[in-house]
């Protein structure tokens, strides 16, 4: 005879739990789950939560102590930020609301970013500044010398580190390989073949030719590797294709050939929503001196 694992009571022979005491802390865990992201986004019961979270574990055999209580509470607003992700935004309402979720709640940014939630709010952040506020933050350079010589006319918005930088290549002695299936580019890298689609080639491939650091401002992409260093435009970057584990550009000139930054998934949906974001910004007006960095952003609305 086994006992069930939920309420502690025989659950017959061969047998780890009880199909409702099963279903009812997969209730609870997703009520929970539902009432902190109701909470972290849009506020509602807010200052009951610890109390209602407390209820809900406590009649669904899940832990009620405080310290599973306050991992619950920040788990909760990680997926909070995931949720807002998910319509590629974060609009100010949710940004005020996500911040007095963490504020009330004594929640910090370490205990927050197990997951990398709290990275990824910061990436929404700006996001946000530049869509919704019309702001730039000014970089924060923290003692950190840029590897790039930036114009007086623009500011650095991000830098990502580790970025494997591609480029197509023509191969003349493999002629003939076919075109219109998935280019299996490197380990994990698919190019979309609407890439090569329509474009004369014998034979092309892609090929990691640097590795380095990445930096996106309000005017360019920049990078910087052991060999290359370069910048391009974004007004002279005729088409970005994002993919599954990079971002793929094509310059504006008769000779481009596609190049692509390989990067995290995440890495990659961020630089493309910051360039489309400063693209879409009527006019970019410049941080002065003194001007709010992106963590002074971040923290703006807490209460
Ligand atoms: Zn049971």
């Amino acid at each position: 005879m086994g006992d069930c694992k939920y309420c502690g009571k025989s659950a017959g022979f061969l047998r780890k739990e009880h199909k409702e005491c099963e279903a009812a802390y997969e209730r609870g865990r997703e009520m929970i789950r539902e009432s902190c992201l109701e909470a972290a986004l849009y506020g509602i019961g807010i200052d009951q939560l610890p109390d209602r979270v407390r209820a809900i574990a406590a009649s669904a055999y899940i832990d009620s102590s405080a310290a599973s209580v306050a991992q619950s509470l920040a788990a909760g607003w990680g997926q909070a930020v995931e949720a807002a992700m998910e319509d590629h935004f974060l609009s100010n309402e949710e940004k005020r609301a996500l911040n007095r979720y963490r504020a009330q709640h004594n929640l910090g940014a370490g205990q927050l970013n197990r997951g990398g939630h709290f990275s990824l709010f910061r990436m929404m952040s700006l996001l946000n500044a530049l869509s919704e506020q019309g702001l730039v933050p000014r970089f924060e350079r923290r003692g950190l010398r840029l590897p790039f010589n930036l114009m007086k006319s623009e500011e650095m918005l991000w830098l990502f580190d580790g970025v494997d930088y591609l480029e197509e290549v023509t191969q003349r002695e493999f002629r003939g390989g076919s075109l219109g299936v998935s280019f299996r580019v490197a380990k994990g890298v698919y190019l979309r073949p609407s890439a090569f689609r329509g474009r004369p080639v014998a034979s092309t491939s892609i090929q990691h030719t640097d590795s380095g650091v990445l930096g996106i401002t309000t005017k360019h992409i920049y990078f910087k590797g052991q060999r290359k260093s370069f910048r391009v435009r974004l007004e002279k970057i005729i088409s970005f294709d994002p993919y599954q584990d990079g971002l793929g550009i094509m310059r504006d000139t008769a000779r481009a050939k596609p190049e692509m930054f390989r990067m995290d998934a995440t890495d990659a949906w961020f630089l493309l929503n910051i360039i489309d974001a400063v693209m879409s910004m009527d006019a970019i007006k410049l941080p002065k001196a003194g001007a709010p960095t992106l963590d002074d952003l971040v923290d703006q609305d807490l209460v």
